[in-house]
């Protein structure tokens, strides 16, 4: 399979082989023949700013070849350091970045400029130049990079094809929308032909509906082009839609990690807990406002019960006969499941007679978790 980012990796270090004694040179080239799934890792990469801020503890982690590895967590938690690691934009203080087992701390300065050119960043508020055209923006990265005029040219044109700007060569940002800008901004940060995508806060300034388009972009280029995209974002449907993997880092800490369908499922520490509440469909505040600590009267009324689904026992899907098996006339409240990558979970809101409840004690109940939130009277 052809790997351009191995072949340059690979001349880059047969140049800083070459390289005076004292230059900097990769700590372990033999190491290419690493196995083919690992494609970036951190080994114990932290990073303290001048001025004492430790901005990541030591992390080590691996991303996946063609995978979509998302970073959650809350503002000054680390995220942008960590992705800004990758491209050595930020170097970190302590640890190493391998890129298909190359050091990327180690590479001297040119051979860091070729690296960078085979990794692809996007960011939040396009970077676009507004004095150019779209065809000039997107072809400056490579006019710089020394391509001639013809080739540019045929390049730029199939990049603006492939975002869906075909159209929009030789008009300027400003008549461009939102959408159509980060558009152009992908289509800039492929014109190396990269094969890894960093994205930061790439949708964070557009509305749903482009956001919702920008996403499909990039499925539809990462399977075209088999990227590895690495992602900070604040929209926890952003990375329910695209991610494989999700962490979440806290205070520059790697809190929680693992697909996107586990830990959002179980979400398990404060910081992933607080980031995924908006996805959580909570007690509406009419039922919350009815309910009581104790059943109505003499055994009558409903017990309010949420139950938790986390995909992990029931991935194909919530069994109705288990719903019924508990209440046959239980009651559906509120809630939904979701499924992602395969995994139906979410919350359900049920009311169930008191009366019920009893002989329900022994019935085959099966959700990850449930409580009784209270009870309110029957006309619920
Ligand atoms: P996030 O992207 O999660 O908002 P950052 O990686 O930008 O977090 O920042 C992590 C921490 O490092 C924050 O406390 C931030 O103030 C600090 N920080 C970021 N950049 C610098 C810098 N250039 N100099 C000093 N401190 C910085």
């Amino acid at each position: 399979m052809p790997n351009p980012i191995r072949r340059t990796v690979n001349a880059l270090l047969r140049k800083t082989a070459a390289a005076p004694a004292g230059t900097t040179a990769p700590t372990r080239p033999c190491a290419m023949d690493a196995p083919a799934e690992i494609h970036i890792r951190f080994d114990g990469v932290g990073k303290i700013y001048p001025g004492g801020v430790q901005a990541l503890q030591e992390q080590s982690f691996a991303i996946r070849r063609g995978s979509v590895f998302g970073i959650i967590g809350r503002s000054g938690a680390g995220k942008s350091t960590l992705l800004r690691a990758i491209n050595m934009l930020e170097r970190p203080t302590a640890g190493r970045v391998l890129i298909d087992d190359v050091d990327v701390g180690a590479l001297d300065e040119d051979a860091l400029v070729g690296l960078r050119r085979r990794i692809g960043m996007i960011f939040q508020h396009f970077n676009l130049l507004s004095a150019k055209t779209v065809r000039e923006n997107v072809g400056l990265p490579l006019r710089v990079a020394g391509i001639g005029a013809v080739e540019t040219r045929r390049r730029v044109e199939e990049l603006l094809d492939l975002v869906g700007l075909a159209d929009k060569a030789d008009v300027h940002p400003s008549k461009l929308s939102g959408g159509q800008k980060q558009r152009v901004g992908i289509a800039r940060a492929l014109v190396h032909r990269p094969e890894i995508l960093l994205c930061d806060e790439a949708t964070s300034a557009l509305d749903p509906e482009t956001t919702h388009a920008i996403l499909g972009l990039l499925r539809d280029i990462k399977a075209k082009l088999g990227l590895t995209i690495v992602l900070i974002t604040h929209d926890m449907a952003v990375i329910r839609a695209l991610c494989d993997e999700v962490m979440v880092l806290d205070r520059g800490r790697r809190v929680e990690h693992g697909p996107v369908w586990s830990v959002f499922g179980t979400p398990k520490g404060d910081a992933t807990q607080a980031l995924l509440r908006p996805l959580r469909r909570g007690l509406p505040e009419d039922i919350a406002a009815r309910l009581l600590p104790e059943p109505p009267g003499q055994g009558g009324g409903h017990a309010v019960l949420s139950l938790r689904f986390t995909g992990e026992s029931h991935p194909e899907g919530v069994s109705l006969a288990s719903l019924l098996a508990l209440a046959p006339d239980a009651r559906l409240l509120h809630g939904g499941i979701d499924r992602i990558q395969g995994h139906a979970q979410g919350d359900l809101l049920i009311a169930v007679p008191v009366a019920a409840m009893r002989s329900a004690a022994g019935a085959r109940f099966t959700p990850d978790s449930w409580k009784v939130l209270g009870y309110v009277a029957d006309n619920v």
